[in-house]
């Protein structure tokens, strides 16, 4: 790959030298016809695999039928997917965007809009250290990424923090301009750790008794990741607003927020966006979903998960690394030591994708589809990569 093909690029990543031109299932291939077995899949986006064909159909007819008529006019596929969408969660308005980071600033202008008209001005949001809630300056200020503490600043006020899992640390940050809480089920880019049920049960009896919102990001747990179609439901709780993206397009950009009616305060003309709602993009989400719900996807997402995990406990038992956690698909290795990065690249040269969101561990996210074959593929060239 020459340089000077890619000097008009904005560095805003490092970025590995292999130019990729095709994609199918779990593997991707080069400029020079190498193959790939991709266990970040654009970063939990492609839940199906690349180029799986219920999408590129979806796209492809939708294409030639209609791909933008403006958000100010209904169209089919929008109202189509938030149909399935209210009718297979506990939320009941939808609200189309094109990134998390766009939805999770509709869910926080929701709750300040809420909190104005519901809890005397109370605009705060509590969340969480290490949380990641997207690249937004909203949503930059309401994550809790210690690298993030100074750059861009003044960052946006209203997001007092407490540690993650900390239920009287949450209770001590809820005050009278306290408007709701918001978290991922599973801190993702923090290493890949779940909050557990009790602590979700415990932040939706106290939001309900302190009468605050309650906030998922389930930009990364949503759309099957972690075994249920939405993490919340491992804890056995109905949160107020939910957000969606990553896995929701299937690897277009869609993203969602969606809110129960009671909570649901917006009126024409206080959110919007151009391309929000787009046939062509909730088309692509109307084909993933259906594929999700299909009778048995998500006992085969569980299945894998657990088999993915068994197979990371072996070899970690094997090489001596440290514990596996995480749920269903979104899996997280412990090294032991801050190599992440560098068998990020020694597992490319390999031909395997991997990722590194903290240097002491690797995170796993494969296709939900994923064959238990390419699982032990994937064992074999990481115990190849360690060795
Ligand atoms: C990826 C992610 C976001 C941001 O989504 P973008 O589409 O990159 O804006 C927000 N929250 C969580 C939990 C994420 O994983």
């Amino acid at each position: 790959m020459q340089t000077e093909n890619v000097s008009a690029l904005m560095r805003v990543a490092e970025r590995p030298p292999q130019l990729f031109v095709s994609g199918s299932g779990s593997w991707l291939m080069d400029e020079d016809g190498r193959r790939y077995l991709d266990f970040v899949q654009g970063w939990a986006v492609n839940c199906l695999g690349h180029c799986p064909a219920e999408l590129t159909r979806a796209l492809l007819e939708q294409a030639g039928r209609l791909v933008n008529c403006s958000p100010a006019f209904f169209n089919e596929p929008a109202t189509r997917l938030a149909r399935l969408l209210a009718a297979h969660s506990c939320f009941d308005q939808v609200f189309f965007c094109n990134s998390g980071a766009e939805a999770n600033e509709g869910a926080i202008k929701l709750a300040r809009k809420w909190g104005a008209a519901h809890r005397g001005g109370a605009y705060e949001i509590v969340t969480f250290h290490n949380a990641f809630h997207g690249r937004t300056l909203a949503t930059m200020s309401a994550s809790g990424k210690p690298q993030w503490n100074r750059l861009f600043e003044p960052k946006v006020a209203g997001f007092p923090k407490a540690p993650y899992g900390d239920l009287d640390a949450v209770a001590a940050l809820i005050g009278p301009n306290t408007a709701a809480v918001m978290l991922e089920p599973v801190q993702g880019e923090a290493g890949v750790i779940a909050a557990t049920p009790q602590f979700m049960q415990g932040l939706r009896a106290l939001t309900r008794e302190r009468g605050v919102l309650l906030v998922v990001d389930e930009i990364q747990t949503g759309m099957g990741r972690t075994g249920r179609l939405f993490a919340y439901e491992h804890a056995g709780i109905e949160p107020d607003l939910m957000t969606l993206g990553k896995g929701l397009g299937g690897g277009v950009p869609l993203a969602a927020l969606l809110a129960r009616e009671a909570v649901c305060c917006f009126e024409p003309g206080d959110q919007g966006g151009t391309f929000n709602g787009n046939p062509l993009m909730t088309a692509a989400g109307a084909a993933v979903l259906r594929a999700l719900l299909a009778p048995g996807f998500l006992e085969a997402v569980a299945r894998k998960g657990g088999y993915l995990r068994s197979r990371l406990e072996q070899l970690s038992a094997r090489l001596g690394l440290g514990a596996v956690r995480g749920q269903g698909l979104l899996l997280a290795l412990e090294l032991g030591a801050d190599t992440g990065a560098a068998l990020v690249e020694r597992a490319l040269a390999q031909g395997l994708l991997l990722n590194a969101p903290r240097p002491n561990l690797l995170r796993f996210m494969p296709a939900l589809n994923v064959a238990e074959s390419e699982i032990d593929t994937m064992i074999e060239l990481l115990g190849a990569a360690l060795d």
